[in-house]
C-alpha cells in the first residue's frame, strides 16, 4: 500500500488515497519516492489540455531510493538514490541506437497507454486498475517503473532537489545546450519564467549567452529570472514584446527565442522577435490540437529556423549525472528553484499555487 494522488476525471481535484502497488516484474524497479516536482505538464493533463488514460496516478518528475528490483535488473540495486525518467526507452529501436532515446516509440507508447512495457499496470485501488503516468507516477510513495526509467545518481546531492533534474532542469538546460546549441555571446529571449523557463535562462547563462531577455506576465517571476541569470526582463502584459526586443538589440532581434510556455501567441511573437537566420525553439507543451500559422514568404527570405525540443533532447544516463555535477560545481542552481514544499495531502493546493504563478517550482515530499 502507498499513499498516492489519483486523477479520476479531468477538471476534478486529485484524490489522495491508499493504493495497492504490485511488486516489480522482470526488468522493473520499485522506487520509494522521496520528492516529486509539481510540473505544468501534470496540470495540463488535469485540465484535459494533454490526453492521458484515466484513472491515473499522476506525477512525472521525481527522485527516491530503490526499494526492490525485479528479476534481471542490472542497472541499480536496493538503496540506490535515483532520478526517474519520464520517457523510458526500449534500448534497441532505430532512435535508441542513434542515441535519441527520448524519441523511442516504446517510451511514447507507455505515456499514452499508461501501462508498462508488458501492457499491464502495477497500480490498483479497490480492485480497479489505475494507470501509470509517463511510466513514472511520482505522486505515489511507492512506484514501479521499467529499469530504463531510473538513473542512479551521486549520494552527496539532497534527494529532494535531485527530483527537479528529472523534468524541469533537463528540459530547460537541455533545450539550450543539446537542442539549440547556443553559442557564447548570443542574445537569448526566453518566454515564461516558471520551472522550465528559469532553466532555459540558466542554461543560456551556462552556454555563455551575453544577453538573456526573460518575458513573463508576472513581475515576481521576472525577479526569479534575474536571479537565474536574465540580464533584461520584459513584462509581456504591459509591453510590446517584439518592439522591446528590437530596442534592446539595436533593431536586429534575438539570436534565439525559446517558448517555455507552449502558447501560439508566444510562438508568433518569438518568430518575429528573432533576427534573420535566428532560431525559434518550441519547448513548452501547447494544447494537443493547437496549430501555428504564419506567412511563409518573409520567413523564407529571412532564413529563420523553427526547431522543437522534447526533454532537452537528452540521454538521461549521461545528462542527469552531468547536471548534478554542474550543480555541485556551482554552475547551475537547484536550491533556488524550490519555492515551497508540500505534503501529498496538499497536492491540490500545490497545483493551485503553480497555476497562480506563485512559485518557481514546488515539490511534494514523502520523507
Ligand atoms: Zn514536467
Ligand atoms: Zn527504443
Amino acid at each position: 500500500m502507498a499513499r498516492a494522488a489519483i486523477l479520476y476525471q479531468v477538471n476534478q481535484p486529485l484524490e489522495v488515497a491508499e493504493v495497492d502497488v504490485q511488486r516489480p516484474k522482470a526488468g522493473e524497479v520499485m522506487v520509494r519516492v522521496a520528492s516529486a516536482g509539481v510540473c505544468h505538464s501534470d496540470l495540463h493533463v488535469m485540465k484535459g489540455d494533454l490526453p492521458s488514460s484515466l484513472p491515473v496516478v499522476i506525477g512525472h518528475e521525481g527522485s527516491g531510493f530503490v526499494e526492490e528490483v525485479g528479476e534481471g535488473v542490472t542497472r541499480v540495486s536496493k538503496g540506490d538514490p535515483v532520478i526517474l525518467v519520464w520517457r523510458a526507452p526500449c534500448g534497441h529501436c532505430f532512435y535508441c541506437l542513434r542515441k535519441k532515446p527520448i524519441l523511442c516509440d516504446a517510451g511514447t507508447r507507455i505515456r499514452f497507454t499508461g501501462r508498462l512495457f508488458d501492457d499491464t499496470s502495477r497500480f490498483s485501488r479497490g480492485g480497479q486498475e489505475l494507470r501509470h503516468f509517463a511510466g513514472v507516477s511520482s505522486f505515489s510513495e511507492l512506484t514501479v517503473v521499467p529499469q530504463q526509467s531510473v538513473v542512479k545518481i551521486r549520494r552527496d546531492v539532497g534527494i529532494e532537489k535531485a527530483a527537479l533534474v528529472g523534468c524541469a532542469v533537463m528540459t530547460g538546460v537541455g533545450a539550450v545546450i543539446n537542442s539549440a546549441r547556443v553559442e557564447p555571446g548570443s542574445t537569448v529571449l526566453v518566454f515564461g519564467a516558471g520551472g522550465v523557463g528559469l532553466n532555459v535562462v540558466q542554461g543560456a547563462a551556462l552556454a555563455g549567452a551575453e544577453r538573456i531577455i526573460a518575458v513573463d506576465l508576472l513581475d515576481n517571476k521576472l525577479a526569479f529570472a534575474r536571479q537565474f541569470g536574465a540580464t533584461d526582463t520584459i513584462n509581456g502584459g504591459r509591453e510590446n514584446v517584439v518592439e522591446a526586443v528590437r530596442e534592446l538589440t539595436d533593431g536586429i532581434g534575438a539570436d534565439y527565442a525559446f517558448d517555455a510556455i507552449g502558447n501560439i501567441k508566444i510562438l508568433e511573437q518569438g518568430l518575429e522577435a528573432v533576427r534573420k537566420a535566428g532560431t525559434l525553439v518550441c519547448v513548452g507543451m501547447p494544447h494537443y490540437q493547437a496549430q501555428l500559422a504564419f506567412t511563409v514568404f518573409p520567413f523564407v527570405l529571412a532564413e529563420k529556423r523553427i526547431i522543437s525540443s522534447i526533454y532537452g533532447s537528452c540521454d538521461p544516463w549521461v545528462d542527469f549525472p552531468k547536471l548534478l555535477n554542474l550543480y555541485v560545481a556551482g554552475k547551475i542552481k537547484l536550491d533556488e528553484l524550490i519555492s515551497r514544499e508540500y505534503r501529498i495531502e496538499q497536492v491540490n493546493e500545490a497545483f493551485r499555487a503553480l497555476e497562480a504563478g506563485e512559485v518557481a517550482r514546488s515539490i511534494v515530499r514523502f520523507d
